[in-house]
């Protein structure tokens, strides 16, 4: 029976990271994967002539040194094997309560400005905001560098904790904190957190730490796109893997999790359930979802598991709609690399949690929240035309 290190449960962003750091340590890894290629959510191809960006299509910058991602992607042997494009802007953002289309640049001097100049009345505000934000980030910056930092969130936790005499409104969720520095201005709202769902679907259990984490190191390093879509950062993972002398299988699917007090397996099958196979390793690493492990998992270990998730809800999901048009989208209105669609319902930012049960059903009239992404408006090397838009919004797993 072959046997590894270290044996990965999915080939998606998580597990080929882990994957590729772990090898590139010394490890023996094996990542199997379901699909017929890697990369989980972060995968692009083509159906016919159109070219499909199945999620990521926007980052902030990785070349940043105080970007969270750095320190990660250059231990996994990645940061130069693709290119990281400018988004140009952050977003527009249009609808809802405001009046005019708004653009948020990707860096926290330019937004302060845009945002004084274009909501004059809420100026203190949007200073003291914009700068605990960037107190925030930079922060987030500080504990995410090195081998040893991050190791588990409560050790994140812990450090972020630091910050605490220096961050006002430290327990507040985002909705909360808005109100306290906003009051009943929704429009500046909606401006500052248009894109909520790039993160999450309710700003009401939003903690806003977290939110100024996320958003905070767009504002810091700006946004990016992987040039030629994200399976060029998947497929560079799963090189960078095997290049340090690991395996990566697709077309295999994991059906059993083994865990023995020293040595543990998994059973791994061809797609129809024929050919399984069972590899010994000293360590699991579970990529898919933990409903998705559980089943797999004996029933002990598998109430194990469930019972380390039990109090956490499923995070945001999001629908994705992939168009192939006749002509550029900035020739009928789309003016920016991505737009943050209000709709005309929402009149405060919280409404934006409506939005994700509206796709329990046809949402019909009543649409939710969108980003609209538009590759044509940057150098994104995708193939056009046809012009590929990209057309996302918040969902729920229960849908
Ligand atoms: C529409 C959309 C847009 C997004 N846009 C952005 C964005 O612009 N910027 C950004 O930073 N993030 C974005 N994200 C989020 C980001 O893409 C994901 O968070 C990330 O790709 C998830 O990676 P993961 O490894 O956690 O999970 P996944 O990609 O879900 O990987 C899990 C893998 O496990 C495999 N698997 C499951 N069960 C088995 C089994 N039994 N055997 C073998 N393999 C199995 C699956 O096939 C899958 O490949 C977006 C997500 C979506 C859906």
């Amino acid at each position: 029976m072959a046997r590894y290190d270290v044996v990965i449960v999915g080939a998606g962003l998580g597990g080929l990271t882990a994957g590729a750091i772990l090898a590139r340590a010394g490890r023996k890894v094996l990542v199997v994967e379901r699909s017929n290629s890697v990369g989980g959510a972060a995968s692009s191809y083509k159906s016919g002539e159109l070219f499909v960006e199945g999620s990521l299509h926007e980052t902030s910058d990785p070349h940043d040194p105080r970007d969270p991602k750095h320190d990660v992607l250059t231990r996994a042997g990645v940061i130069d094997a693709v290119k990281w494009i400018p988004s140009g802007a952050f977003y527009r953002a249009r609808g809802g309560p405001l009046d005019q289309p708004f653009l948020m640049p990707d860096d926290f001097d330019a937004a302060r400005r845009a945002l004084t100049e274009r909501f004059p009345e809420a100026r203190r505000g949007i200073e003291q905001l914009l700068g605990e934000m960037a107190r925030i980030a930079s922060a987030m910056a500080t504990i995410s560098q090195g081998r040893e930092a991050l190791k588990n969130p409560r050790q994140a936790l812990r450090a972020l904790s630091g910050l605490i005499p220096i961050v006002r409104d430290w327990p507040l969720s985002l909705s909360k904190k808005l109100d306290r520095v906003f009051g009943d201005n929704e429009a500046v709202k909606c401006a500052l957190a248009a894109n909520l769902s790039y993160f999450h679907d309710d700003p009401t259990t939003l903690w806003w730490i977290y939110f100024a984490m996320a958003q905070g190191s767009y504002l810091q390093s700006g946004g990016r796109y992987v040039q030629g879509g994200s399976q060029r950062l998947s497929s560079a993972l799963a090189r960078a893997i095997k290049v340090a002398g690991g395996e990566v299988l697709v077309r295999r699917v994991v059906s059993s999790i083994a865990l023995g007090d020293g040595a543990k397996s998994i059973t791994h099958t061809a797609k129809d359930g024929s050919d399984p196979r069972t590899v010994q390793c000293a360590q699991i690493i579970g990529n898919a979802a933990p409903a998705a492990l559980e089943p797999l998992m004996q029933a002990d270990a598998a109430e194990q598991l469930n019972q380390s998730y039990a109090r956490q809800a499923p995070s945001t999901s999001l629908f994705a709609l992939t168009l192939g048009l006749k002509k550029p989208p900035r020739e009928f209105g789309i003016a920016a690399y991505s737009t943050q669609l209000l709709p005309p319902w929402m009149k405060r930012l919280t409404d934006y949690a409506q939005g994700a049960a509206l796709m329990a059903e046809e949402p019909g009239e009543r649409m939710p929240p969108m980003s609209v992404v538009d590759y044509a408006a940057i150098d994104s090397g995708v193939p056009a035309p046809p012009y590929v838009l990209s057309i996302l919004g918040p969902d729920l797993l229960s849908n």
